[in-house]
């Protein structure tokens, strides 16, 4: 076809020279440009050579005729869409008929009125355009469909009748063309126990869907090969009389995040190379057991050539040998715990290469000795791994609770070190808890620091300091955490050591909420000293955040400063959420709706599953540093990122890492697509000055990410 602009271009077949030349003046007054052909032949010759977008056939013409020259053209490339005008002397109806027959859009009369062919060219032209315009919008949105996994369906009740978009129906495994059904074929297509709340779409219960009359649930498609689950939302149309009448509705595939979300769950709790429970899900469980009150001990194996093994073989040789070494250990505790009915064994994977085992019921040490002995003693006899024998070789270390331990971190800190006493042995021995009688050691409260607390603030003791947030993409800083800081008679007391404090004293809540108002002065400050607009953080403790006065005193921040309300977060940690879930709600409703921003800290260290998360009204999420400095000695740190990350983005939230110290982990985070980044690779918590400094300052390529070019401001800057 013609470019955009150009006038359209018409081709005219016809035998007879007189006419052509006729129809040419006609059409070239209503501006189009036009090519003639004597005969069929020619006609198909120069449309290949030069698509146009009118056609006029002569029908009657020696060889070729006009149907025969139609016909043929619409099996062309590019000849089927383009608009035909078949001219004849004959004006029967059996020549009309097949002139549509062959494919012609249209039909005139010869000789034409030359004023009405023309206008009638233009016409077919325009007609033809819209046509495909159409065609390509209809396109597209199949297209946007497709890509959002996203189709729709409605469902018109008076009619008994289903329609559905054509990523409707390939979602639900319909044939393509299957856009139109009764309601049972349409529901047959999910699972049994989802049609029924589907069918309940058109007689709702009274109190069911939301506020607005909206549905919103995930059903079951039990397609081939594998079942799908897809989110359904509806809005339902009533008639005057309240009756349902039309049922308008969004379909999802939201497969992969349920797959997402489950790999999570099983990353976050379990060891990929042995299926045990990892460090964090083993901590739980000795926290349960130790809490229940009952007899309980943590006994820790481990390998003693697992590090060589990793040094001379590499990485997947000792994945290798740490799952072999697994099988083994599990069989000798099965046959070891045989004898001591009542005990029960849990495995666990608590880090830097040891084997954990929780055992409950009825403990003591001879138990612990002997079953240390046989785990340890299980790995004497050497492990295939790669065709090679490794000989192993392990020590144990155990401790008894309540004795040597009354909670987790008491026990597993007991259990490591008698385990370090065995490493430091013989292979195959077992090290029992040292119990010299120790003083327990008293907590000291700290009366001076606590009465000091209490003037601190009057005392403009307290200091906020501030962390940059970088945006990788940039290389910019796109906000701040600020970090408080107590210069206590001229000595930087770190936040660690007066936040508990000031929480248990009821300090707290004046102290942050100095700390939200310096924050808003702040901003308006750099504001004002040309930085623009520093987007900045607030940590909140967990009783704070419940307060229902602290929404008004951010508001009040927010009207004293003119800080735009998007500008403020308040990062609050998990434990907020157990503690109070419906207050942390209202609360962070509350916030909402002052427009403030609400991120969950520390994410990744409590217990709150994402699943979870999604339906609370929540910004951003900051995932822990503990998550980046596993990155590089772990490859399960590198999957459990990239899962997390992938995730946030599916849930639609927003992400920020902190903790970042290195070059390679910042680039190993933003390859997952994790452009937010905090971290002392970056730059550590500073004065209100320094962020001044970087925020005017020349643009830092090292903090940039990806490729591209190098920004312009930079090269002004550096000049
Ligand atoms: P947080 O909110 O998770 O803050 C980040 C902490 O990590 C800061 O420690 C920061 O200096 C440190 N950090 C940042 N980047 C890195 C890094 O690359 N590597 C390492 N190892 N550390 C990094 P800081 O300032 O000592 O604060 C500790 C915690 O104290 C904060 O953890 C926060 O929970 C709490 N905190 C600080 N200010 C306040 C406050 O005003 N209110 C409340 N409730 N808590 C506060
Ligand atoms: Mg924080
Ligand atoms: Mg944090």
């Amino acid at each position: 076809m013609t470019a955009e602009n150009a006038p359209p271009l018409a081709l005219v077949v016809d035998d007879d020279p007189l006419f052509r030349t006729a129809t040419v003046a006609a059409l070239t007054r209503f501006g189009l440009r036009v090519v003639e052909a004597s005969d069929g032949d020619e006609g198909l010759e120069r449309f290949a050579a030069r698509p146009a977008d009118v056609i006029l056939l002569d029908a009657q013409m020696p060889r070729l005729d006009g149907f025969e020259t139609c016909a043929r053209l619409r099996d062309m490339p590019g000849g089927a869409a383009v608009p035909v005008l078949m001219l004849t002397a004959l004006d029967d109806e059996e020549s009309i008929k097949s002139a549509y027959v062959a494919g012609a859009t249209d039909f005139h009369s010869k000789p034409p009125r030359w004023s009405i062919l023309g206008q009638r060219v233009r016409f077919m032209i325009r007609a033809a355009k819209m046509r495909k315009d159409l065609a390509r919008t209809q396109a597209e949105a199949a297209r946007t469909e497709r890509i959002a996994r996203l189709g729709q369906w409605e469902w018109d009740l008076p009619q008994g009748r289903m329609s559905l978009s054509a990523e409707c129906a390939r979602l639900l495994g319909f044939a393509p063309r299957a856009l139109a059904m009764t309601p049972a074929e349409f529901f047959a297509a999910f699972a049994e126990a989802d049609r029924g709340r589907l069918a309940a779409l058109a007689n709702p219960a009274p109190a069911s869907g939301t506020e607005e009359g909206t549905f919103d649930f995930e059903c079951l498609v039990p397609v081939r090969p594998v079942a799908r689950v897809v989110r359904v939302e509806a809005a339902l149309v009533r008639a005057a009389d309240g009756r349902v009448i039309r049922v308008n509705a969004v379909l999802q595939d939201v497969t992969e995040r349920k797959h997402a979300e489950e790999r999570i769950e099983h990353l976050a709790h379990f060891d990929p190379v042995t299926g045990f429970a990892n460090r964090a899900r083993f901590r739980d469980l000795v926290a349960e057991a130790t809490a229940a009150g009952e007899g309980a001990a943590v006994l820790f194996v481990q390998p003693r050539r697992l590090a060589s093994v990793t040094q001379a073989l590499g990485r997947d040789a000792a994945e290798a040998l740490t799952r072999e070494a697994g099988v083994r250990l599990a069989t000798a505790l099965a046959w070891t715990l045989e004898r001591f009915p009542g005990v029960h064994g849990d495995f666990g994977r608590p880090g830097g290469g040891a084997f954990g085992v929780l055992l409950t019921g009825p403990v003591d040490d001879e138990l612990a000795l002997v079953l240390g002995e046989a785990l340890a003693r299980s790995l004497d006899s050497p492990l295939v791994v790669e065709g090679r024998e490794i000989f192993a070789r392990a020590s144990a270390g155990y401790a008894l609770a309540p004795q040597d331990g009354r909670d987790a971190d008491d026990l597993l800190r007991q259990a490591d070190r008698s385990l370090q006493a065995a490493l430091r042995g013989r292979p195959g021995e077992v090290a029992a808890p040292a119990r010299q009688e120790k003083a327990a050691p008293v907590p000291v409260h700290d009366l001076a620091l606590e009465t000091d607390l209490h003037y601190a603030l009057k005392r403009g003791e307290l200091r906020l300091h501030y962390q940059p947030q970088i945006d990788a993409r940039t290389g910019r800083i796109s906000g701040v955490e600020a970090l408080m800081r107590w210069y206590r008679q001229g000595e930087m007391v770190p936040p660690g050591r007066f936040i508990t404090l000031a929480e248990e004293t009821g300090l707290i809540e004046p102290i942050e909420d100095w700390a939200i108002g310096e924050s808003c002065r702040q901003y308006a400050r750099w504001r004002e000293a040309g930085a623009g607009a520093i987007p900045v953080a607030v940590n909140l403790t967990a009783s704070h955040f419940l307060n229902p006065e602290l929404p008004g005193i951010v508001a009040r921040a927010l009207a004293e400063t003119g800080v735009p309300p998007a500008h403020l977060e308040l990062e609050i940690t998990e434990s907020v959420l157990l503690e109070d879930l419906p207050r942390a709600v209202a609360r962070m409703e509350a916030l909402n709706e002052l427009g403030v921003r609400v991120a969950i800290d520390d994410f990744g260290t409590g217990y709150s599953s994402l699943q979870y998360l999604r339906r609370l009204p929540i910004d951003r999420l900051k995932i822990d540093r503990a998550f980046v400095s596993d990155l590089g000695s772990s490859p399960s740190a590198e999957a459990l990122l990239a899962a997390m990350l992938a995730m946030t983005k599916a849930l639609g939230l927003r992400v920020i890492v902190e903790g970042i110290e290195t070059r390679a982990q910042a680039e190993t985070l933003f390859a997952n697509g994790c452009s937010q980044m905090q971290g002392f690779y970056f730059a550590k918590p500073l004065e209100a000055d320094g962020v001044l400094a970087l925020a005017n300052g020349p643009r830092r390529a090292d903090w940039k990410f990806g490729a591209g070019p190098a920004p312009r401001e930079a090269l002004s800057h550096a000049g």
